[in-house]
């Protein structure tokens, strides 16, 4: 895929949601008042699943970053309007480049080393909140009061917007380089539905609205995030064995089907290591994504990946398959080797069938091209067969 196109599609899930939001925000007067008083239960109810969910899979960033919210609403609830103010203050200083931080950090077991250094920063940032709005530090104050822009953005202050710009900057630049793509375009909206929550705090409802929002693009996160789980290769990105499998049973009248192998990948291994190999099977599955022909790559297991030409014939597929092969005969692999850096040339060979009516099953289709993958490696090697 693209990037660009990569990055609308990851961007406007997350984005839609926040702008549901503002047209929630926007029309509040039309919306019975009934439907309000549920908002916050559906948020805490929300944020449990999440914690839930995220707890079972082993993807703790999202306890890290629902729970300080609970923790500010209770307290925006249950202090007293002079605490309540300091709170937010602080919350739209910290908060942010909380979200940031735990966007870029590794995922890790909740209780292993670095994740309970993790809960120790979590704990020492609500201390830190806490001790602050007990005992208020004057000097504190003045840096809040220091003017920074022509606008004014009340309730919030110059600096926290200032940190937030900075924030939204460093996400979009991670955005842009495609860097957790699926992670940082739904952080970026998270930022956005968090200021325009806090800006918009005088507004009935708002900060329960864009928390039940917030809540929701991260269940939403949660959701794709599994989804990648199952179907995508952990190495490779690519769409893995589920994946076709599931393809395959949603295929037309006529398509037809490339069983790929790399040459001679076990003396590759041999020669450079096994981590030399994973980095170059990885270069070569991207060069397998970007096959044409509307083809869809799989990493069908060790170094070797499934095309699915749907609607193609065999000898449609054939030329497809076979500029892929040749891309990647005439694309040099980088690699190091003792220090220096080496260009190498890897090759693929493959076997090609289209179905007919004597296949009982799709599988019996890639048996088959099984068999013309292995006349490929027969007739020498680096060449398209078709069965
Ligand atoms: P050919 O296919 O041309 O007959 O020779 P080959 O050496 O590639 O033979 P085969 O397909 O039987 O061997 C596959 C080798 O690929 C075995 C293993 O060393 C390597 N391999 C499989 N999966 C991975 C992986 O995930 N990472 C790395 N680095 N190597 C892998
Ligand atoms: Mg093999
Ligand atoms: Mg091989």
């Amino acid at each position: 895929m693209n990037p660009i196109k990569a990055i609308s599609l990851n961007l406007s899930i997350p984005l839609f949601i926040s702008a549901l939001f503002a047209v929630v925000i926007y029309n509040t007067h039309k919306i019975p008042e009934i439907l309000f008083d549920i908002v916050p239960y559906l948020f805490y109810g929300l944020s449990l699943l999440i914690i839930w969910v995220s707890w079972h899979f082993n993807r703790n960033r999202f306890i890290f970053v629902i729970v300080p919210l609970i923790l500010i609403y209770l307290g925006f609830e249950y202090f007293s309007a002079k605490k309540a103010t300091l709170l937010f203050l602080y919350a739209s200083m910290l908060y942010p480049v909380h979200l940031l931080i735990f966007l870029i950090l590794k995922e890790r077991g909740l209780f292993s080393f670095w994740g309970i250094l993790k809960i120790a920063f979590f704990v020492i940032e609500i201390a830190v909140v806490l001790f602050l709005i007990y005992y208020p530090k004057e000097l504190l104050h003045g840096y809040m009061k220091i003017k920074l822009f022509a606008a004014n953005f009340y309730p919030l202050k110059d600096l926290s917007v200032a940190i937030g710009i900075f924030v939204l900057f460093v996400m979009s630049a991670l955005v842009m380089f495609g860097r957790y793509l699926m992670y940082s375009t739904s952080f970026l909206s998270l930022l956005l539905t968090f200021y325009l929550g806090l800006y918009f705090l005088k507004t009935p409802h708002a900060t329960e609205v864009a928390l039940l929002s917030f809540a929701i693009i991260i269940f939403i996160l949660l959701i794709r995030e599994s989804y990648r789980l199952a179907f995508y290769d952990e190495l490779t990105s690519l769409p893995g064995r589920r994946a076709l499998v599931e393809d395959m049973a949603k295929l037309g009248r006529k398509y037809s089907l490339a069983m790929c192998d790399i040459d001679f990948f076990k003396k590759f291994n041999d020669t450079y290591g096994h981590d030399t190999g994973d980095e170059v099977l990885k270069m070569v599955a991207s060069k397998f994504a970007e096959v044409s022909g509307g083809g869809k790559a799989y990493r069908y297991g060790g170094e070797e990946f499934v095309l699915l030409f749907p609607s193609k014939d065999a000898d449609e597929s054939f030329k497809h398959a076979d500029a892929l092969r040749q891309n990647i005969a005439t694309t040099p692999f980088s690699v190091r080797n003792n220090k220096s850096t080496k260009k190498i040339y890897i090759n693929i060979s493959a076997g090609i069938a289209q179905n007919s009516s004597k296949d009982k099953d799709s599988f019996a289709v890639m048996k088959r091209a099984d068999n013309a993958l292995y006349k490929a490696k027969k007739a020498g090697r680096n060449q398209v067969v078709k069965a």
